[in-house]
């Protein structure tokens, strides 16, 4: 029987398109195409795991959920994040990265009966959450101190007849 192709790997495949705010070589970062909040994004790793603990670089994938958490609360001035996972939907593990605002009308935490502050969302707004987001990470990310490279000073290329004068040379003395 074919199986039915994971919607978060052809997100990684770059087969289907995602509001991609972070990548590095292991993980990818995305905006929830349903957020609870502005700027719920889902951290995913880029080989599939069914499920957030069978992730082999645990600890890495929450390194990067911090990053991205701590990101939008400085670009969304977010009051804190709320990290879930559950996973019963997409069957590929995630992260859900949930900023919390000031009366965003949640409770202790973001559910879908609660969610007021994405009521109006469109793609123009996503679009402008997404660019926020990128945008702080972009200016945070470390950058690579290019080493300068030694020059190589590349022999003279020398012509068969200087090579038997040179050799004649030395063998004279
Ligand atoms: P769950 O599996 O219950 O943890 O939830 C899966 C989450 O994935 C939901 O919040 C969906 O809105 C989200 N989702 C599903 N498909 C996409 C997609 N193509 N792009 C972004 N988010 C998605
Ligand atoms: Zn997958």
């Amino acid at each position: 029987m074919e199986q039915k192709p994971c919607i978060f790997c052809q997100i990684v495949d770059k087969k289907i398109p995602a509001m991609i705010v972070y990548e590095d070589e292991k993980f990818l970062v995305f905006l929830d195409i349903n957020p609870l909040n502005p700027g719920h994004m889902l951290v995913i790793p880029k080989q599939h795991h069914r499920w957030v603990h069978d992730v082999h670089e645990f600890g890495d994938y929450w390194e990067v959920a911090g990053l991205v958490a701590k990101a939008s609360i400085n670009a969304l001035e977010a009051i804190t994040i709320n990290f879930a996972t559950a996973g019963f939907q997409v069957p590929h593990a995630h992260i859900h990265v949930i900023p919390r605002f000031k009366d965003d009308g949640h409770g202790e935490f973001p559910l879908r009966q609660t969610a007021k502050l994405v009521e109006d969302m469109n793609e123009e707004k996503m679009k402008e959450v997404y660019q926020k987001i990128k945008g702080f990470i972009e200016g945070i990310k470390p950058k690579v101190e290019e080493e300068p490279k030694e020059e190589v000073k590349e022999e003279p290329k020398r012509s068969e007849e200087d090579v038997h004068w040179m050799k004649r040379e030395t063998e004279i003395g």
